[in-house]
């Protein structure tokens, strides 16, 4: 067994209380026989919180009004307040920042597309991977989340669209983990998680494990033990580099597990689950995005993973005071035209929230 390393030691300081999004179904029947409820209020709490989206316990009427606070009390302690919201792109991209219930600060983006609803979500507040480029990466990590504050963030969400606060109502349809924090690194809580997002209701919010993405810098022992745990959701690693010399420097924990143990790593989640792998490549001016950096890529993609891949370019976005900037959008046509000609499907990320912060490993950082 490889020996993980310390980031892998959950800072226990600052979880919240235990909470209802917490438990499963079992844990759920004894919470409730605990407060000498019927074990049948367990199904109750759960239809209200994953069925109609309620974490307040005065909405749920249906439960003996004697039993209300001492139900809230217990089982729905408040995890999360939204501080503000922000929208951008036409009203289409909308920012939460959230206050934890120790003052720590989150974030998660709303996403509307005319064939989907995507919410970006964090899974640490904070981060420990040091990625150069990455807003979050530069404030360290905080803690990581809970179960039920990751999965909280997708109740609200969910709610405010069928609720119609972003136009006309919707439905919450794909989740990335994209937020701040390594999802691998907080293991257990986001794959507990990721259970209740794609359980059908009232276990969870019914969301196809296909449209949850798992967002990883390549942890590589985490992968393969998350290729095992029987999920479909998609993969998504994020390279930036095929060399480990440059890897090393903008993806640091790639001096733990290296270029090829991490494709390694995504071949047998490709494999043990039939998805297809995505690499999230950010592309930075005259630092990663030269011609033979996109051919080696290709290369090395379509050796590793074949047909089973495709990679996202992401055009890098500045992070204040940083000196990189995105690569010219000459330089980006002819890096995906590269990546395409060794067999390997490419296309560009499109780019939501710049102007509101919601950008890629911008999140809650403006705000310490
Ligand atoms: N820790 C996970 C998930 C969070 S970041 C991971 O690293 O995959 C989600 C994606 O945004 C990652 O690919 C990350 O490298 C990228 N990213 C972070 N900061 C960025 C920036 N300033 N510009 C472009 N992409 C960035």
């Amino acid at each position: 067994m490889t020996s993980l390393p310390l980031v892998f030691d959950a800072p226990k300081r600052g979880l919240p209380p235990k909470h209802f999004a917490d438990l499963d179904a079992e844990a759920r029947v004894a919470a409730v026989t605990a407060l000498g409820l019927p074990k049948f209020r367990a199904k109750q709490l759960a239809n209200h919180y994953f069925g109609r989206l309620t974490g307040d316990v005065a909405e749920m009427t249906d439960l003996p009004a004697a039993k209300r606070d001492e139900v809230a009390a217990a089982l729905f302690p408040t995890l999360m307040t939204p501080l503000r919201h922000i929208a951008c792109d036409d009203d289409s991209t909308r920012k939460t920042l959230w206050r934890l219930h120790d003052g720590t600060l989150l974030e998660s983006v709303l996403m509307r597309y005319p064939e989907r609803n995507t919410l970006c979500i964090s899974s640490q507040a904070g981060c420990g991977m040091a990625c150069p480029f990455c807003a979050t990466g530069q404030g360290g990590l905080d803690r990581n989340l809970s179960t039920a504050e990751i999965v909280d963030q997708v109740r609200a969400a969910a709610r405010a669209l069928r609720d119609g606060d972003l136009g006309a109502p919707g439905r919450l349809s794909n989740i990335v983990f994209m937020g701040m924090g390594e999802p691998l690194a907080n293991y257990r809580r986001v794959v507990d998680a990721v259970r209740k997002i794609t359980s059908p209701s009232p276990d969870g919010f019914g969301i196809s494990a296909r449209s949850v993405t798992v967002s990883t810098v390549g942890l590589a022992p985490a992968i393969r033990r998350l290729a095992d745990e029987g999920l479909q959701v998609t993969l998504a690693v994020s390279l930036h580099t095929p060399d480990d010399e440059l890897r090393d420097t903008l993806v640091p924990v790639n001096n733990r597990w290296s270029v090829s143990e991490v494709l390694d790593a995504a071949r047998y989640y490709a494999d043990t689950t039939g998805r297809r792998v995505s690499i999230e490549y950010a592309l930075i001016r005259d630092v990663n995005d030269q011609p033979w950096r996109a051919e080696m890529l290709g290369r090395k993609l379509h050796r590793a993973l074949g047909g089973l891949v495709h990679v996202n370019l992401i055009p890098l976005n500045p992070t204040p005071g940083s000196q990189w900037d995105a690569s010219p959008k000459p330089v980006e046509a002819e890096f995906v035209r590269l990546v395409r000609e060794q067999g390997v499907s490419c296309t560009v990320r499109d780019t939501r929230g710049q102007e509101i912060a919601a950008a890629c490993g911008q999140l809650a950082a403006e705000e310490k």
